[in-house]
């Protein structure tokens, strides 16, 4: 063991560019960050040969004159903080005073810069942390870092990187980001002497994503917020219900403009977006949180990617609130079309028709409907009272059933609006939550078949059968598998009493297949093994009779989740009196 001694500043450059500077991406990282710290309105990004080639970076910014320039080269040397009390409220996006330097001391690096109110501009050139030239140079206020020959002097972070295509779209990933995160700076970047994004100064996060992803995609979007709670403001762009992606390559969550990965953040989507989602499938969302500066901790992570937060739950709850609030705006305008249909198979085909235009014909057909069987008592349908106080988010406790609808749907009057229920939908809503409980302790009545049903199954569903025999048991079924592809049949849950054995095993094969076919491999996780089996469920929704459909309205009513189905699907369908207002013009 040698000496404990202090590193030349060049060495101690070296280290720290390895906490810093991983890779090109976090050097054009670290430029936009400057730059936009600079107050720039204008970026220009160039890159060649995935960063290796070429970085550069040039702002319109403030500039430094030839002292401060030659001073920003130093290790910990910043304009940014002062004092720790500063660091305790950082309103950059740096702080630390190790970029500049580091960058400097693995490349062969020039700074040429230009405060607005001088003649002329400063040229510094350094080559693996050893200053070189510094001369004048004419050149425009603002600021141009150029990096070339990235890692040249430490051959094994070199060795590191990965293929161009990867630290290509890493690169795109960092421009992309810091342009999501100012939509007020014009942007534009090129990539091998090519455009790849030209990106004017925008009024919002709304124009920038469509000039970044084009205007469907941010067709595909709502707009969330302002909203102000727990002391910080979220605003921003999601996907509708029912839009998704694959990836969480359009997730993007800033915490005062600065890009950030937060447990509490991804919880707050999570539980606003709840079952609306598939399994495996993600929405977009682009989200600014505002909030003191000193509620947030941006020091505990090299590449500032991390932050802490002095409230976390409060994040989550806010990020939840204001997502939610838009999902459920959202919700009347999307289910608007489908009410449109409804509304077109329910005309009854007995009915004398009066002769009318065929344009507008839908909604008044509706308000035909839903005020058809006046004379039925006005008796009121209530959720049992135990499951009611477990339930949250329950708009409205109780409904008045006005009929059936083409006999698969329901019509309720609410306090709030009109209400349109799926009855099958809703069946096997109430179904797949009675299995989920069952995991938690009640038990799923099952009935055991006479004669135990052997048969064989082709392999794949087979393998379906048996990769979900878990689920299975806790549904009641009794099944075994057994090697080769025959499987035992012994008990089925009394929902699917009667039924033949071997389809009811053919159809929830198919299910897991279908399910698992959406998600590009991987099985299925519980939940999702448990809708399968709650879509066995046929129901005959028609032979229900008036107390019939007042039990299974009540029973969703005891639903934890009863308006939304997997992936946006309604169970039910609410239209407040003033969307109907609306639907029908005021008069
Ligand atoms: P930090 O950003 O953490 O302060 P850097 O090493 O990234 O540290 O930059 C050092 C200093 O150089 C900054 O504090 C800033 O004053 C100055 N600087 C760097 N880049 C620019 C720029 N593009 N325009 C104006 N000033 C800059
Ligand atoms: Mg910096």
């Amino acid at each position: 063991m040698g000496k404990i001694r202090v590193l030349p500043e060049v060495v101690a450059s070296q280290v720290a560019a390895g906490e810093v500077v991983e890779r090109p991406a976090s050097v054009i990282k670290e430029l936009l960050e400057n730059s936009l710290d600079a107050g720039a309105r204008r970026i220009e990004v160039e890159v060649r040969g995935a960063g290796t080639g070429l970085l550069r970076v040039t702002d319109d910014g403030s500039g430094m004159d030839r002292e401060y320039a030659l001073m920003g080269l130093e290790r910990h040397a910043t304009s940014k903080i002062a004092t720790a009390a500063d660091l305790a409220a950082v309103r950059t996006m740096g702080f630390r005073g190790e970029a500049l330097p580091s960058i400097a001391s693995v490349s062969e690096f020039c700074l040429r810069t230009r405060p607005g109110d001088e003649p002329a501009g400063t040229e510094v050139v350094v080559r693996g942390g050893k200053l070189g030239a510094v001369r004048d140079a004419g050149c425009a206020p603002g600021t141009t870092v150029e990096v070339k020959s990235l890692f040249f002097n430490v051959p094994a972070r070199r060795k590191f990187l990965r293929s161009a295509a990867t630290e290509t779209a890493h690169l795109d990933r960092v421009v992309e980001t810091a342009a999501l995160a100012f939509p007020a700076v014009a942007f534009h970047y090129v990539r091998d002497a090519r455009t790849v994004h030209r990106l004017p100064a925008a009024a919002g996060p709304g124009p920038r994503v469509a000039d970044l992803y084009g205007a469907e995609s941010r067709d595909e979007l709502l707009e969330v917020g302002p909203a102000s709670s727990h002391g910080l403001s979220v605003t921003g762009l999601i996907s509708r219900p029912g839009v998704t992606r694959a990836d969480r390559s359009r997730q993007f969550f800033f915490v005062n403009g600065r890009a950030v990965e937060n447990g509490f953040i991804s919880a707050g989507v999570r539980e606003a977006y709840r079952q609306m989602l598939e399994p495996g499938r993600h929405p977009s969302i682009f989200l600014h949180i505002a909030m003191d500066p000193q509620a947030v901790d941006c020091n505990v992570h090299p590449a500032k990617r991390e932050v802490r937060f002095r409230n976390g739950p409060a994040v989550r709850e806010a990020v939840r609130a204001a997502l939610e609030g838009a999902l459920r705006e959202a919700r009347a305008e999307w289910l608007r079309p489908v009410l449109a249909q409804v509304a077109a198979r329910a005309v009854p085909p007995q009915e004398p028709s009066a002769p009318r235009a065929a344009v507008s014909v839908h909604q008044p057909e509706l308000r035909k409907a839903a005020a058809g069987p006046e004379s039925r008592p006005a008796e009121m349908v209530s959720p049992p009272a135990a499951d009611t106080a477990a339930a949250p988010h329950r708009p409205t406790a109780e409904f008045r059933l006005i009929g059936a609808l083409s006999r698969r749907y329901l019509l309720l009057e609410g306090a709030e609006g009109l209400v349109l229920l799926d009855q099958r939908a809703a069946h096997q809503r109430i179904l797949f939550e009675r299995l989920q409980r069952g995991v938690e302790g009640r038990a799923v009545a099952a009935q055991r078949l006479l004669l135990p049903a052997v048969f064989d199954l082709p392999p794949r569903e087979h393998e379906a059968v048996r990769e979900n025999l878990a689920v299975l048991a806790s549904a009641g079924f009794s099944v075994e598998a057994f090697g080769g592809r025959s499987l035992k049949v012994e008990a089925l849950p009394d929902f699917l009493a009667g039924r033949d054995p071997r389809r009811v095993m053919e159809d929830f094969a198919a299910e897991c297949l279908a399910g698992r076919g959406a998600r590009a491999g991987g099985g299925l996780d519980a939940d999702a093994a448990r809708r399968a089996v709650a879509r066995l469920a046929v129901d005959d929704a028609g032979a229900r009779d008036e107390r019939e459909q007042k039990a299974l309205v009540a029973q969703l009513l005891a639903c934890e989740l009863r308006d939304w189905d997997r992936d946006g699907a309604a169970v039910m369908l609410q239209f407040s009196w003033r969307e109907l207002e609306w639907i029908f013009g005021r008069s």
